[in-house]
């Protein structure tokens, strides 16, 4: 019998049809969900029955899903954020865990890029008030010369260095678990937490989210930035307390923000919709043609690994 991989991600195979192949090659069967229904707990768990193995996006994979998943083998997560997996569990019942680390950097750093460049020159607001037959005359301000402060010098985290550097910002960034005997990006200067986030002009922010980092950014880090500094957030909503952002904002407190996650998504009736000075996006750092078909190779190489009784490049745990 085929071994059975549960597809639980809009994008995987969308822009490429090399996963799925690779898939098909390796003698397995797909069992692929119809995303546009909600992916509940009660629903995850019908759709994982039979399934060794299940590729998927921001579902959730919590220990009651896991526990009632007899056949499950390995959870193959298609991108880097893991914190909708409840991994204590998935090592308890012997299910491996992986991910794709590095797969969507190049496009998630963009994106960032991109958010700075929309806040600091009001390319939303522009664009809107041009087609109602308006001619207003946004003054914005430069990347160069200003200072980028990041949280986590990870993949995203160094990607995005990499590119400011090239707009002539100047980087810091406060990483606390940076493996020092990497050789640091030329031109990043680490420094404390409370220092990168007191001379940000930008603040970006790339950790994953876990206890240690859910609202990392609440009232007292954003009183602490500079009045015309903004907040960028391409990582998990979870990082920010969205109500002192909405506060922060409204107050003019910072200037602005772009993000690109939400504490819940989609982020319905959220009053930072509704704000001026905020660029947002649905959760599309990773959206891609180049980022899905990286990641969705990736993914599938884990699984294969897995099904295969090899070590799998990228186990979580
Ligand atoms: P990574 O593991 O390569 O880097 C994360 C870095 O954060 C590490 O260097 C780690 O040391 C650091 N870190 C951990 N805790 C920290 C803390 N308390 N303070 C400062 N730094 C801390 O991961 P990555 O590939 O750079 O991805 C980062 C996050 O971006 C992911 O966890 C994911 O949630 C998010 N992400 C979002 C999208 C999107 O579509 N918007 C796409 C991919 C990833």
């Amino acid at each position: 019998m085929k071994p059975k991989v549960l597809i639980a991600t809009r994008s995987f195979g969308s822009t490429s049809q090399k996963p799925l192949e690779m898939l098909v090659e390796a003698g397995c069967e797909m069992l692929t969900a119809d995303m546009s229904v909600e992916v509940t707990e009660d629903r995850l768990i019908d759709l994982l029955a039979g399934a060794v193995a299940a590729i998927i996006g921001v579902v959730p994979m919590t220990a009651r899903v896991l526990e009632n998943a007899s056949g499950l083998k390995v959870v193959s997560a298609h991108g880097v954020g893991i914190d909708h997996i409840d991994l204590d569990a998935a090592f308890r019942l012997g299910i491996t865990v992986t991910n794709c680390p590095g797969g969507s950097a190049p496009s998630v750093a963009e994106l960032t890029i991109g958010l700075m460049i929309a806040v600091a020159r009001s390319l939303p607001r522009a664009e809107k008030e041009l087609k109602q037959g308006g001619w207003g005359r946004y003054r914005g301000g430069e990347l160069g010369g200003k200072n980028l402060g990041l949280i986590g010098l990870g993949r995203i985290g160094q990607a995005v260095a990499k590119r400011a550097i090239g707009f002539e910002m100047n980087v810091l960034a406060y990483d606390p678990y940076l493996n020092t005997d990497r050789e640091l990006l030329s031109g990043v200067q680490l420094d404390p937490l409370e220092e990168v986030i007191r001379a940000a002009d930008f603040l970006s922010l790339h950790t994953p989210l876990t206890d240690a980092t859910r609202n990392l950014i609440g009232w007292d880090e954003l009183q602490a930035m500079k009045a015309e500094a903004v907040l960028i957030n391409t990582a998990r909503g979870g990082l920010v307390d969205e109500r002192a952002l909405f506060q922060a904002l409204s107050t003019g407190q910072i200037a602005g923000a772009g993000l690109d996650v939400f504490v819940d998504e989609p982020p319905g009736d959220n009053p930072l919709l509704d704000l001026d000075n905020i660029v947002l996006t649905p959760h599309i750092g990773a959206h891609t043609t180049e980022a899905i078909e990286r990641v969705g190779i990736m993914a599938v190489n884990n699984v294969i690994a897995c099904l295969q009784g090899a070590e799998p490049a990228f186990r979580v745990r």
